[in-house]
């Protein structure tokens, strides 16, 4: 049983055509890397999951909830997907803990100690204990998305989506942010990953996905992809991200 299941998905943007008939099915566990060219639709898939985009057609299911149910459910769907995008967009105004402990707080409902009891322990897991006091703007980068991520896990989602997590970050910085999302594939955590880090593609991903022209043009296992990718434009598009 899919947790997310595309059927013939399509998007538009007036007449501009997003995303094109996409069918996809991902199970729970899967750590589904997306990879393609810029403006090949790879954002506008992951923001359909959690419902930042409506589809104009077919349909779209996660963990049995349609997005074509109505707004209600949209709100639950949201709650379902944890998002991480490459500006780690943190409440500057709010410190670490306040940023994990905010969701929980305001969207689940969950009292203040609670609420802060669980963002430390998250803030624990990914490594920041001793930041949990600090503002935003007093952490580096990785850091910062650090935080992001233990917030999109606060309101314990089923399924965890990244876009493009570590592209704002220096090199050095790259390697925390993705050992965290390391560790929550080995946890068993359902994630679609837009990335550039063709290592996190091998190591991590269980499925590596290259889209173009908002299809899916070759749906794989990584590595085989990776080391001797036969589609074309896959095999030029590795070359320039190497
Ligand atoms: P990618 O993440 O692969 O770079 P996107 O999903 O961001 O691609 O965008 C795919 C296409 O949709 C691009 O041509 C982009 O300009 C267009 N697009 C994305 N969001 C919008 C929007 N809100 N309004 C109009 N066009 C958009
Ligand atoms: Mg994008």
């Amino acid at each position: 049983m899919s947790i997310i299941e595309f059927r013939n998905v399509s998007k538009h943007f007036g007449s501009l055509k997003v995303l094109d008939e996409v069918d996809l099915a991902i199970d729970r566990g899967e750590v589904v890397v997306l990879i393609g060219p810029s403006g090949s639709g790879k954002s506008t898939l992951l923001r359909c999951i959690n419902g930042l985009e409506t589809i104009t057609g077919g349909d779209l299911v996660v963990d049995e909830l349609s997005v074509l149910a109505g707004n209600a459910r949209l709100r639950e769907i949201r709650q379902e997907a944890g998002m991480v995008f490459q500006q780690f967009n943190l409440f500057p105004q709010l410190t670490a803990v306040e940023n994990v402990a905010f969701g929980p707080r305001h969207v689940r409902g969950v009292n203040r100690t609670q609420a802060r009891e669980q963002a430390l322990a998250l803030l624990d897991k990914v490594g920041l204990k001793d930041q949990a006091e600090q503002y935003p703007d007093s952490l580096s980068g990785g850091q910062q998305q650090r935080v992001a991520i233990a917030r999109a896990l606060a309101v314990k989602p089923k399924v965890m989506l990244f876009d493009e997590p570590t592209s704002a970050l220096d090199p050095e910085l790259k390697q925390e942010v993705l050992n965290v999302m390391r560790t929550l594939a080995e946890e068993g955590m359902t994630m679609v990953v837009v990335t550039h880090e063709m290592s996190f593609a091998r190591q991590v991903g269980s499925r590596l996905i290259f889209m173009e022209h908002g299809k899916i043009a070759v749906d794989g296992d990584p590595r085989e992809m990776i080391s001797s990718p036969t589609n074309p434009r896959l095999k030029d598009f590795l070359r320039h991200v190497h």
